[in-house]
């Protein structure tokens, strides 16, 4: 039974058995050492990498997308699917899973993994995001942030040591710690502000304890100030996380805004640990920040898009719900291996958009979701080969960005 005191062994063994048939072995099968990013290649004409990072739970292959899983599920997919389609690590996160359904809750069901079903890598959000984002802030104090839950205005206190608490209680196989992350055209003094408290609060998540085996990775902020952000990047560096991620981008600043913010901080960033650019972004602009040395991905713009019916292809995104699709009997996309193409035509995928049929959404979110997980295979296959510079050029000379769906990454957490 699900007694909260019982650390649910057995729901670790059924979470295992559920989803043992995927690529990622039991972990009493792991021979390797956790903790250990190889960087295998670094690309000769861009700061591209190929990496392997190796979790307790699995090895990870960067550049790598994550799938993002907010409340402890990738709307419209299960993870039989995600599997499939050859997702390594999952995102959760810290500020709604901890509203609902409550830490008590899914201690009781053995963890976050356990809960559901999921026994690959997942990362945690911290928090902080949402909480500078979604919540009513009522005051910024020294050791976190007092605020208002954005469901039903209940008061709740979010800092380094309780993120940190609530990631290693949900047994995420990478936390993040807890950083303040500003709007993009926040005032210089606002910004400086954010940069000394995710300092301090980076220094407070590190003397946290941690669940065991989980990283903790450090986060970059600073906006669009190449003097904040190296400062902040070497203030965080310093400070010996296990991977560096870039923050403050994905909050609303135009695409040349964001590529800076990522150039200004890789130069202070180890070669031997992986970096992670929050929150981003399309398909072309993930081939780009590859090229500017990324190597993990999040984003919710794959699954977002597709329940208003939105598809991305190899030449930019087009909407099945269109009339043109009307009476198109061939795949999404020629050539992809998702199960939608592979079994569905864009005039039936339409028809069941259009009579709001669950399956229609559950298929293009099956096909998108693919397409960003092919995209970042196609990415290390190149890299793998040397001919990374060729697929970048070719990707990028396809690729018709749409600023429709450049505007829907904005709208708030997924
Ligand atoms: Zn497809």
């Amino acid at each position: 039974m699900w007694a909260k005191n019982t650390p649910s062994r057995k729901a670790r063994q059924r979470g295992r058995r559920v989803t043992n048939e995927g690529p990622f072995p039991p972990r009493s099968d792991l021979r390797y050492a956790a903790g250990v990013f190889d960087l295998l290649k670094t690309d000769a004409t861009s700061k591209a990498r190929l990496g392997r990072l190796t979790t307790s739970r699995g090895v990870i292959d960067t550049p790598v997308f994550m799938p993002v899983g907010t409340q402890a599920s990738v709307k419209a997919l299960d993870p039989r699917e995600l599997r499939e389609m050859g997702t390594q690590i999952l995102l959760g996160n810290t500020y709604h899973l901890s509203i609902r359904p409550g830490m008590e809750i899914i201690q009781a069901g053995g963890g976050l993994h356990s809960f559901m079903g999921w026994d690959a890598p997942i990362l945690t959000d911290s928090g902080g995001f949402q909480v500078f984002s979604l919540a009513k802030i009522r005051k910024v104090r020294a050791h976190g942030v007092e605020f208002r839950s954005h469901l039903d205005g209940s008061p709740l206190f979010l800092g380094p040591k309780e993120s940190m608490a609530i990631q290693r209680q949900l047994g995420s196989d990478i936390a993040m710690v807890f950083d303040e992350c500003p709007p993009h055209d926040a005032p210089a003094k606002e910004q400086n502000l954010a940069v000394e408290r995710t300092i301090r609060w980076a220094r407070e998540c590190r003397e946290q304890p941690r669940a065991e085996g989980q990283f903790v990775f450090g986060i970059v902020q600073g906006g669009a100030d190449p003097a904040l952000r190296e400062h902040c990047a070497k203030e965080i560096v310093g400070m010996d996380f296990d991977g560096h991620a870039i923050g403050g981008v994905s909050v609303g600043e135009p695409e040349p805004e964001m590529m800076k913010a990522v150039e200004f901080t890789e130069p202070f960033l180890p070669a031997n640990k992986p970096r992670y650019a929050m929150g981003l972004g399309t398909p072309a602009q993930l081939v780009e920040l590859v090229a500017r040395g990324v190597d993990m991905f999040d984003c919710v713009l794959p699954t977002r898009v597709a329940r208003n019916g939105t598809a991305f292809t190899n030449r930019g995104t087009f909407a099945i719900k269109g009339g043109a699709c009307k009476a198109e009997f061939r795949p999404i996309e020629e050539g992809c291996t998702c199960f939608a193409c592979r079994q569905f035509t864009r005039a039936y995928i339409r028809h069941l958009l259009n009579v709001n049929e669950i399956l229609g959404l559950r298929l293009v979110s099956i096909h998108n979701s693919h397409f960003y997980l092919h995209v970042m295979a196609e990415i290390r296959r190149h890299l793998a080969a040397g001919t990374f510079e060729e697929f970048r050029r070719g990707f990028i000379a396809n690729y018709v960005p749409t600023s429709r769906v450049l505007a829907s990454r904005m709208v708030g957490a997924e």
